[in-house]
């Protein structure tokens, strides 16, 4: 069964819900970890355990903001061609699964396989971030390294599609036959020389795979080369 892996943050939702998080309910010094990262002197996943540390919020504030928090108009009939096609769509998130599955079941979408960085509510408003899809052999020290996740058993498939936009999707740019990317991950590609197709929104993304010649390429799956 051919996959498409999905990014959560900057792809399905517009925002990034981690920074928003952290922005509304974390201790200023959030902001150190941050440049930490940015800066490169610490992966992601040091960076966001550190962070949520920082968390200090009731889970009643904390899903009345992921509740206004606005999905790609046009990732449900994305999803729901996806899964004509016969296909499997997960999402892979180096964000919040409490996030994305509140915020995808409230769309009617909580059917979908969800693989993130893990929050543990603790008392007093405050919470831990586990890692159960983190690889320590990726260089990229991510809290969920995409790359490893597609070269698992249950992600083989003909074709391996990620749709993505940002440094979270770099590692496993290389591993797939076609990316669709936006923003930095557009510009990673670019610049490796990687197969991949611009895109805007779920509508550009469904246009796509509607395509004739995408649908060329489909019954061909299997080949090295994309007609793209
Ligand atoms: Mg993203
Ligand atoms: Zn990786």
């Amino acid at each position: 069964m051919s996959v498409i892996l999905c990014d959560f943050d900057g792809t399905i939702v517009p925002e990034d819900v981690t920074d928003a998080l952290l922005e509304r309910f974390a201790l200023p010094e959030w902001q150190i970890l941050e440049q930490d990262w940015r800066a490169g002197r610490i992966g992601s996943r040091a960076c966001m355990a550190g962070q949520v540390e920082l968390l200090r919020v009731t889970t009643e504030e904390l899903n009345r903001y992921l509740d206004s928090v606005e999905m790609d108009p046009a990732f449900p009939a994305f999803v729901a061609h996806v899964l004509d096609l016969g296909w499997k769509l997960v999402v892979v998130s180096d964000g919040i699964d409490y996030a994305i599955h509140r915020i995808l079941r409230r769309y009617g979408l909580g059917h979908i396989p969800v693989l993130a960085n893990h929050l543990e509510c603790l008392a007093g408003g405050r919470y831990r971030l586990t890692f159960p899809h983190a690889n320590q052999d990726c260089k990229t020290a991510s809290g969920t390294c995409k790359c490893g996740i597609a070269r698992r058993e249950e992600m083989a498939g003909p074709v391996q599609i990620l749709v993505g936009d940002g440094t979270s999707d770099f590692c496993v740019a290389t591993a797939v036959q076609v990316v669709l990317a936006k923003d930095r991950l557009l510009h990673h590609c670019r610049m490796q020389g990687l197969p991949h197709l611009p895109f805007t929104d779920f509508d550009t993304c469904l246009a796509i795979l509607a395509s004739p010649a995408f649908a060329i390429w489909r019954t061909r799956a299997g080949l090295s080369h994309s007609p793209f």
